[in-house]
């Protein structure tokens, strides 16, 4: 389709599908990712994607990461924000520093590059995606940062698509559990907590990329693509669920 896409963490898992998807769809991509091996192995084998290596955390280096982009791919028309790591949480001595750093990657790189892409993005009438995670609505302990940050996300989405529309739409995925490991299979225990019947992929991901891109009546939206996992509703000794003390 001829456009720009710029893509946070490309190298691995669901950025790297997302990457291929717009790829395959005749796009011209551009990707920044610290992992430098996995990253020039994904560039070596794929025409029309360029790779960025550098720490998304760094203001300067996502300046220099949009200035790339441009001089490679002459235009900017989607950005998507999918970079972020876990963290530990306040019962295991999670820092000050530690937690703003995980809000540097998953929520202030987000800001920043739809800050430095707006003007490309505006004037091809673009599309920002960003990733958050069904931990922006539940929680398990421990998970502070992290889930801060995917709750940022979702709320900086709604924000930027009042102040970037009519002419940018924006809107945020909310995965749940995507494999992105080597793993092939699941076993009943695992899969028992998702309606859908099965740990998610990253085509599963991506697949909501591209229709977000591809539709023109939804912004500002988060939508949750977990199988149905925050839907089921649990009571202990109904319908085989049981609570298992320490
Ligand atoms: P992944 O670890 O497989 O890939 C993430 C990529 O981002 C890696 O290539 C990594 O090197 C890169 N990266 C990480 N920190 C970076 C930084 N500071 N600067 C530049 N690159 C960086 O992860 P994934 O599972 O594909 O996750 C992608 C997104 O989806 C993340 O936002 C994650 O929070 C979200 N998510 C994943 C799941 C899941 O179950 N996999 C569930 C919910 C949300």
């Amino acid at each position: 389709m001829n456009r720009g896409v710029v893509v946070t963490g490309g190298a691995h898992g669901i950025g790297k599908q997302i990457c291929s998807d717009f790829i395959s769809a005749g796009d011209l991509v551009c990707f920044i990712d610290t992992d430098e091996t996995r990253s020039l192995d994904f560039v070596n084998q794929t025409p029309g994607l360029f790779y960025y290596n550098g720490d998304v955390a760094d203001p300067a280096v996502l300046k220099r990461f949009v200035e790339f982009a441009l001089d490679n791919l002459k235009r900017i028309d989607v950005l998507v924000n999918n970079a972020c790591r876990g963290n530990k949480g306040i019962l295991s001595g999670l820092t000050y520093e530690e937690f703003d750093h995980t809000l540097s990657i998953g929520l202030k790189a987000p800001f920043e590059l739809s800050r430095l892409c707006k003007d490309e993005l505006k004037k091809n009438r673009g599309r920002i995606i960003n990733i958050a995670s069904s931990r922006a609505f539940q929680s398990e302990p421990d998970t502070e940062a992290y889930t801060c940050a995917k709750g940022g996300i979702v709320a900086l989405t709604h924000a930027l698509a009042i102040s970037l529309g009519p002419e940018v739409l924006v809107n945020c995925i909310a995965p749940g559990w995507i494999n992105v490991t080597e793993q092939e299979e699941f076993g009943r225990e695992d899969v028992a907590a998702i309606p859908a019947g099965k740990v998610g992929t990253p085509e599963d991901i991506s697949k909501m990329v591209t229709f977000l891109c591809d539709q023109d009546f939804i912004t500002g939206e988060t939508i949750t693509v977990d199988g149905g996992m925050n839907k089921r509703m649990i009571y202990h000794g109904d319908w085989n669920w049981y609570f298992k003390p320490d």
